[in-house]
């Protein structure tokens, strides 16, 4: 069988990021995937703060990072990881294939939270959605909620509002984590009403797609919800090999080095200050660096 030098598991912009530095280096990688490479950047409708690109669609860019990799010729393969074995030469099992490898990279990201409210997970796509610019054409002239106060909500909800004939912004407090000129935009827009002070208390349906939703629990008639309150890292598998962790999130150095020799992470599954594309790539720059480094 053979022994990569580093596998990555996790094919979003670190993922691929770390793949493009470690190629070059000429190491023999993989790059392992279990959902659409790109991670959470295809959920993200306009990018605005990518140096060097006025603004990008975050499926556009994630095409292109895949595009480079394939002329790179980094080979990569689908399966959900199920266990993991340390050691100098590791073992990862995913549900379809075994690997050996000298390295491992996480670069698994994190995932959006639920509300935590029967007939949520049901009603995905079928009403309910975590992807404005997947499925905000499907809201064309009709009325949605996007629920969350950070800079997810404010940003899907500015995309909507050019969609969405009404859009209420739902959020349990009347402060914002969203940056102030997100709010001062999403303010001005005359179809756009906030619903402060507020939580989802039910989410009703009928005939298996959203009737309407209960907001206080008043009912509030809605076509469509989009739910943008946080997210969680994607790290339960890494429990049992007891990767240091805060609150889900890994613990690196410096130099993206977890607390087990021969494994690293970068990006948003990482305990850190910022969740950016452009930070996430840093970091996989690092990691990959440093692994070349300690291999040799
Ligand atoms: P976030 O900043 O953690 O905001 C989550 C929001 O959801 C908060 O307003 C929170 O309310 C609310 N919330 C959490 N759990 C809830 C629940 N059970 N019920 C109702 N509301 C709930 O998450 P995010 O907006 O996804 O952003 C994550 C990170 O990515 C942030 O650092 C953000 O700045 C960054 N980001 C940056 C950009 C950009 O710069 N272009 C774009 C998107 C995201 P409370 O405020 O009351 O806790």
């Amino acid at each position: 069988m053979v022994v990569y030098d580093t596998i990555i598991i996790g094919s979003g912009v670190a993922g691929m990021t770390a793949a493009i530095y470690l190629k070059r280096a000429n190491l023999n990688i993989l790059l392992l995937e279990k959902n659409i490479p790109g991670g959470q950047i295809n959920q993200t409708p306009a990018i605005s703060n990518f140096p060097g690109i006025k603004q990008i669609d975050g499926v556009s860019l994630s095409l292109s990072i895949l595009d480079q990799l394939k002329n790179l010729g980094v080979e990569t393969k689908y399966g959900n990881v199920i266990d993991i074995k340390t050691g100098k030469i590791k073992t990862i099992t995913t549900d379809l294939e075994q690997y050996k490898t000298k390295t491992i990279l996480i670069a698994t990201g994190r995932k959006p939270k639920e509300l935590g409210l029967e007939n949520e997970k049901q009603l995905t796509g079928r009403g309910i959605s975590w992807c404005a610019i997947c499925d905000g054409p499907l809201y064309k002239n009709k009325t949605v909620a996007v629920v969350g106060g950070g800079n997810s909500a404010f940003e899907e909800a500015l995309y909507l509002s050019t969609i969405v004939e009404k859009l209420y912004l739902i959020h349990r407090r009347n402060t914002f984590r969203a940056d102030p000129i997100l709010l001062e935009k999403l303010k001005q827009k005359k179809n756009v009403e906030f619903i402060l002070n507020a939580n989802i208390t039910k989410i009703n349906e009928e005939n298996n797609h959203l009737k309407n939703i209960e907001v206080n629990n008043q009912p509030l008639n809605i076509d469509g919800l989009f739910i943008y309150i946080g997210f969680e890292p994607a790290t339960k598998i890494f429990e049992k090999i007891n990767i240091k962790m805060d609150n889900g999130y890994i613990i690196t150095n410096k130099k993206m080095q977890t607390n087990k020799k021969g494994i690293y992470a970068a990006g948003d599954v990482i305990k850190k200050d910022y969740y950016q594309i452009t930070t996430a790539i840093g970091e996989a720059t690092t990691a990959a660096l440093t692994i070349k480094r300690d291999l040799e």
